[in-house]
């Protein structure tokens, strides 16, 4: 069952990328993948493809009987009315196959072209996709290198490709939700240093402090963990677009560490000049470096609060424990 899903995953794959190149809506498509800065081979490098305006193309071409009619279902790659019809789930989108760490294709992002809706379209969880612990273009990054030294995380797919479409192919895309503790720990076991680099919108700085969150469990010794933020109204795409590839890469380079970036969103809404606000500042940030996992990252962390609130990091090590359990 599982072998034929993906099977049946990787079919769909190529009946969206074959569309793209045959179907009579096909040159409108590839000029809007074209104004968006992308080449025939990164589209191909990542099987971007079109899903055609219409009912049943994938339905037919995929299914023969109503076993695989009820599968395609369960992979929610077809959607079925009251009435027990069947009709293809992604319409005149323009798709992106996710793939998990070892190339299977286990989801779809739809993106609109033109007109209503919402802008993107995912695959709903099935047997074989759970969001939460995939990551968009992980598969294609780790093909691109023998050792990953470092990856990007972004939060949308044209973020992943148009990086990889600057040569900066090693950017993956944490499919809408925020990073989730999941996700950071496939990239940790592949890499030694991730930056996160969502867009410059308060959703994306949000998203920023969600990751930091859950990444603390796993900061061992050895990882780094940074944060680079874009100015307001910039994506990575946009921004890499605009000011090529060497100037992302510098800005990789300037990213803020975890740590500075810790207190510099922990003081951006408190003074820490008076005593209530140093006390604020103790009664956040404690809770958080406890859940540190490496003894010297909690020390060092330690030690920019002490200085923050003008004590001695002795007597702020006195109540600070150490994580109980470390995540898995
Ligand atoms: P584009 O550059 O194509 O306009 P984007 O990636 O910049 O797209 P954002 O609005 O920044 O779009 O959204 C980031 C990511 O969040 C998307 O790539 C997609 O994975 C997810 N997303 C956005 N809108 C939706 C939506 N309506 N439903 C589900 N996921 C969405
Ligand atoms: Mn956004
Ligand atoms: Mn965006
Ligand atoms: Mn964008």
């Amino acid at each position: 069952q599982a072998a034929d899903d993906y099977q049946q995953m990787e079919q769909a794959a190529k009946y969206f990328a074959h569309q793209l190149r045959h179907h009579a809506k096909s040159s409108q498509v590839i000029d809007y993948l074209k104004g968006r800065g992308l080449s025939g081979a990164v589209v191909k490098d990542f099987q971007i493809g079109y899903a055609p305006d219409g009912w049943d193309g994938l339905l037919l071409s995929l299914a023969k009987n109503h076993k695989d009619r009820q599968q395609l279902f369960d992979l929610k790659l077809v959607n079925r009315n009251e009435n027990q019809r069947y009709y293809d789930f992604f319409r005149d989108r323009i798709m992106f196959p996710i793939r998990d760490r070892r190339g299977r294709v286990v989801g779809f992002g739809g993106r609109i072209i033109t007109g209503d809706g919402p802008k993107y379209l995912n695959s709903p969880e099935t047997r074989i996709f759970h969001k939460g612990r995939e990551l968009y273009g992980f598969y294609e990054a780790k093909k691109a290198h023998k050792q990953l030294a470092q990856v990007v995380i972004v939060e949308g797919y044209m973020d992943v490709v148009a990086l990889a479409q600057a040569g900066i192919t090693y950017a993956v895309a944490s499919l809408g939700t925020a990073t989730t503790a999941d996700q950071l720990q496939l990239l940790f076991r592949a890499t030694t240093q991730v930056t996160c680099c969502y867009d410059g919108d308060r959703a994306g700085r949000d998203a920023a402090w969600r990751a930091l969150e859950n990444a603390l469990p796993l900061l061992n010794d050895g990882l780094a963990l940074n944060f680079l933020f874009l100015p307001d109204g910039e994506d990575p795409d946009t921004i890499v677009r605009k000011e090529g590839a060497e100037a992302f890469s510098a800005r990789l380079q300037q990213a803020q560490s975890f740590i500075d970036y810790f207190f510099s969103h922990l003081t951006e809404t408190i003074d820490v000049s008076s005593d209530a606000g140093k006390s604020m500042l103790l009664k956040q940030a404690t809770p958080l470096i406890e859940r540190v996992a490496s003894e010297f990252y909690r020390e060092e962390l330690l030690n920019r609060l002490a200085r923050l609130l003008r004590r001695e990091t002795s007597q702020l090590k006195q109540q600070i424990k150490a994580p109980t359990s470390q995540h898995r």
